[in-house]
């Protein structure tokens, strides 16, 4: 009988977690996956919700089950899986049925999916498992009377912060997958800033994992309270029950991506965006994974670490350097917005980005709400300007100077902390040094320049 609210394609982690998610509100749910064995192991597993869950073992069957006009939400992997299904769904729906990818697809695709017929919505859900499950946080894209009509259902299933729910239309065509890839940018941003802060501590400091995990957990209570801070205290504090030591001492150290990372980066050089913390947190990435060329290197020219004085490097200290990196990663990442909003010609409204991300999502803190203030004060204004962030960028650009100068010395890396570092340097330079770059560029090309002293602009100069 077609009674149902909503289909699911593809019961993988997310899409079971988000079925789970969608029956609990209330809502009937027709679920298919491309193996038949797996709906029906969901449907077994699904307990009370079974009631509100409909298996079906073909498109035909899930298609049959559904309300009119139809809305079918897409669970699986980016790129070809998403194009197959779409393919093989359309033929089966109404030019006005709803098509919602709600994987990361790159936002390109999005559009080029926007564009062909039918409807069709680009969502990105943050959250992980536990997020789909119980509230994740939902970044729309598409047109305003699609989103209207899945709204009541994925409100209800987001992630609510103080009674206002994470799931906005954010913009059209792919603007909710772009987003999400920006989330998840500025995620590999805060995760590596916390791994080199634990650097720090470990390989400078000589701290126990345990210890460290107790001074992530602390900072958790205060400004960087944050589902990332409070995770890797509780990941530092975890014993391996086969060694009885910390599990982080054994886990190995080379850190893998799906590509949402990189896609930010190369975005971001598209549009000609600077978002170095970013890009620095998915180059380490990359390097984390080249194990056995950092070992030659390292009996090469020796390991890099050297003790430190802990009184270089108090918590307090290592603590204001963190905000403060943090704080300039987003104010690249809010600027990457605004520059893809002007390109793309978005209506993109950045305070409402703030508000999505402050619950349910992986880089849910408290500093978003601070964000979301700050945006909506002054819409187009950068983040590092408005007022509270300049005042803890101003108390804080200290202890991130001590901070790298001091790994700097000691032979420890921290490409992201250093490279928020040059950019709030940079920045605060008023008058930078691509006068030499002008003029080597004049030199060889003769590209021109502008003067300083008289405003001219296509001048040459006389190189001999
Ligand atoms: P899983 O690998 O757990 O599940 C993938 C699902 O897609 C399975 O149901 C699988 O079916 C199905 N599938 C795979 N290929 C095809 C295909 N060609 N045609 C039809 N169905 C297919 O993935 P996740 O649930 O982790 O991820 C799904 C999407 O959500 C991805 O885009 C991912 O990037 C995104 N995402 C994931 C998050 C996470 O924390 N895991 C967080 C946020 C977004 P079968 O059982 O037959 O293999």
């Amino acid at each position: 009988m077609a009674d149902c609210d909503i289909g699911l394609v593809g019961l993988g982690t997310m899409g079971a977690a988000l079925a789970l998610n969608i029956a609990e509100k209330g809502f009937d749910i027709a679920v298919w996956n491309r193996t038949g064995t797996v709906t029906d192991a969901f449907h077994a597993d699904a307990g009370d919700l079974a009631a509100n869950v409909t298996p079906t073992h073909s498109l035909e069957g899930l298609v049959a089950a559904l309300k009119r006009p139809r809305a079918i939400i897409l669970m699986v992997p980016a790129g070809d899986a998403v194009d197959q299904q779409i393919a093989a769904l359309r033929p089966l729906l109404d030019e006005d049925d709803l098509i919602i990818d709600a994987g990361n697809a790159n936002f390109r695709d999005t559009n080029r999916r926007m564009a062909a017929p039918g409807a069709f919505l680009g969502i990105g859900v943050s959250g992980g498992e536990e997020g789909a499950r119980h509230g994740p946080s939902i970044m729309g894209g598409g047109s305003r009377a699609h989103w209207d009509r899945v709204a009541p259902i994925l409100t209800a299933i987001a992630a609510d912060y103080q009674a206002t729910p994470c799931a906005t239309l954010l913009g059209p065509e792919g603007a909710g997958h772009f987003v999400k890839a920006v989330h998840n940018g500025i995620e590999y941003a805060d995760m590596q800033m916390i791994a080199e802060i634990y650097g720090l501590m470990r390989d400078g400091l000589g701290r126990s994992a345990g210890d460290i995990g107790a001074v992530f957990t602390r900072w958790n209570a205060g400004p960087l309270a944050s589902y990332l801070v409070q995770i890797s205290g509780q990941v530092a504090a975890t014993i391996d029950p086969a060694t009885r030591g910390p599990l982080l001492d054994v886990i190995v150290d080379a850190a893998g991506q799906k590509g949402t990372g990189r896609w930010t980066a190369i975005e971001a050089q598209h549009l000609g965006a600077p978002i170095p913390v970013i890009e620095a947190a998915v180059a380490a990435r990359n390097m984390s994974a080249r194990r056995a060329d950092r070992q030659t290197a390292e009996a090469l020219f020796g390991a890099g670490p050297t003790p430190i004085d802990p009184a270089a490097l108090p918590d307090d200290l290592l603590e204001a350097a963190l905000i403060c990196g943090k704080v300039l990663c987003y104010s690249q990442g809010f600027g990457m917005l605004a520059s893809a909003a002007r390109e793309f010609g978005w209506d993109l409204a950045l305070p409402e980005v703030a508000k999505v991300w402050r619950a349910g999502c992986i880089i849910r803190s408290a500093m978003l709400d601070d964000m979301a203030e700050a945006l909506t004060e002054a819409p187009g204004r950068d983040l590092m300007f408005a007022p509270f962030f300049a005042d803890l960028l101003a108390r804080t650009h200290g202890p991130l100077r001590a901070l790298v100068a001091t790994a700097a010395r000691h032979g420890i890396a921290v490409p992201a902390l250093g490279a928020g570092l040059a950019y709030f340097d940079t920045m605060r330079t008023a008058r930078g040094t691509a006068n030499m770059i002008q003029g080597q560029r004049d030199f060889f090309g003769l590209h021109g320049f502008a003067r300083r002293d008289d405003g001219s602009t296509g001048q040459h100069g006389p190189w001999g």
